[in-house]
């Protein structure tokens, strides 16, 4: 149901080769208890997603991610919430995927400067532009320009109010490892 990779090519005009591989390194996978930038501070709390900071193309030469590049929406939904983030803005969007429990799937998007028209409620369809990638300039010893990913299964009354990084930490969403689903090819440089 979510094809990142595929998207992430067409929105941007690249081709296979130009992205080969996504570079997953010490940190900045899902679980991780470090950070992935300056003195690899430890997380607050486990990282509830993975983070895309840049790839590989065929010749072997790294691409880091910018504001130049677009952010597609990895599946069909509609947006649940844009919300400030310590970087730029988040967008949950809610996908159409229930489990039996009643619980939601949600893909969930750190550090992105959304696109016009990118607003709670409205439906959104898999490569649709989220937005471009936040820049990180202004921020001293933080991390370099990257997209935030998560995909989390979320109660149905979960409370308006909470739908913040925290709020959903606190809540008890339920954090899935996002490489097992949003379909793209990785290299872990570990
Ligand atoms: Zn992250």
């Amino acid at each position: 149901m979510f094809n990142f990779h595929k998207h992430f090519l067409g929105l941007n005009n690249l081709s296979p080769s130009d992205c080969m591989a996504w570079i997953i390194r010490p940190g900045m996978e899902f679980g991780a208890n470090a950070a992935w930038w300056g003195v690899r501070k430890p997380r607050k709390s486990p990282h509830e997603g993975v983070d895309l900071c840049m790839f590989r193309d065929s010749a072997g030469a790294i691409h880091r991610m910018g504001s130049c590049y677009l952010i597609p929406s990895a599946c069909d939904g509609v947006i649940a919430s844009v919300i400030a983030d310590f970087i730029g803005m988040s967008v949950f969007v809610k996908t159409g995927l229930r489990r039996g429990d009643g619980k939601a799937l949600y893909l969930l998007y750190g550090h992105v400067q959304p696109a016009a028209g990118i607003e709670a409620g409205c439906a959104i369809t898999g490569g649709d532009p989220v937005g471009s990638v936040s820049d990180t300039a202004l921020k001293v010893n933080g991390p370099s320009p990257h997209l935030h990913v998560s995909t989390a299964f979320i109660r149905e009354d979960f409370p308006m109010e909470m739908f913040n990084w925290h709020g959903l930490v606190e809540g008890e969403a339920e954090f899935l490892d996002p490489l097992d689903l949003i379909e793209i090819p990785v290299s872990f440089d570990f």
